[in-house]
């Protein structure tokens, strides 16, 4: 778990919901105004993500904090709809949070591209499993292709792959606008998640055809094998001649 230090009694002021609720709507005003569009992060209720695949990353984002009292902070956050921006370009993510001053903080985070042996490992995974593919081309993820995301050489970026950037006062790595905005990546994934493939450089379009191409050209290098039904039949034509 995040360590906890004595630096941590640091006081930034906490806003209430009402506060960034508001501080949000006059944001959303000021950006309609002039024309600019924004992609806030929207919850139906209290519950952040509900995919089993939005809770993974939910989960997994914990690792990345250097003090624990930033991720509830982060969930009140997103709740409160502070994340008023949130875009999910190639290994970048750009937010923007509300928080208790009137303009919002601008958020950069980065995540590594796959090098290209992890990226093959991925395909090789995913090539045993075409099945699973069909579903991740209509866009859902069932749970047995919860190997491809998580552990060693999964799609989840480790502590080291990813980077954080936040225009607040607070020294602490992961802030709790850093915080939010992750947690709003795993809500936004619950509607995408061939987003997770975007986040790490990868193409979704191109890797499933490569996958499938790859899938086929070893289904075919199977068809061209005898098998032993072919074998023994060409023992019986041996025997009695039969054509
Ligand atoms: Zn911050």
């Amino acid at each position: 778990m995040a360590r906890k230090s004595y630096w941590e009694q640091t006081y930034y002021p906490q806003p209430t919901e009402y506060e960034i609720r508001s501080n949000a709507a006059q944001t959303a005003r000021k950006a309609s105004k002039k024309g600019q569009i924004l992609h806030p992060v929207i919850l139906s209720g209290r519950t952040i993500a509900k995919s089993w695949w939005g809770k993974a990353w939910c989960q997994n984002l914990e690792q990345y904090a250097d003090f624990e009292t930033r991720l509830p902070r982060g969930q009140k956050y997103v709740r409160s709809g502070a994340v008023v921006d949130l875009q999910i370009q190639k290994g970048k993510i750009a937010a923007r949070v509300q928080g208790t001053r009137k303009t919002p903080y601008k958020i950069e985070i980065r995540i590594s591209p796959l090098s290209q042996q992890r990226c093959d490992e991925i395909m090789d995974r995913c090539t045993a499993r075409v099945d699973t593919l069909e579903n991740l081309l209509s866009g859902s993820f069932p749970e047995s292709m919860k190997d491809v995301f998580l552990g060693d050489g999964g799609l989840f970026p480790t502590p080291k792959e990813i980077s954080f950037s936040c225009s607040c006062p607070d020294w602490a790595v992961m802030c709790k606008h850093v915080a939010a905005a992750l947690y709003g990546v795993g809500a936004r994934l619950d509607e995408d998640p061939t987003l997770f493939f975007s986040l790490r450089g990868i193409d979704t379009g191109r890797f499933v055809d490569v996958v499938i191409a790859n899938r086929v050209e070893a289904m075919l290098s199977n068809v061209n094998r005898p098998s032993s039904r072919i074998l023994q039949d060409a023992d019986l034509t041996e025997l009695f001649g039969v054509v």
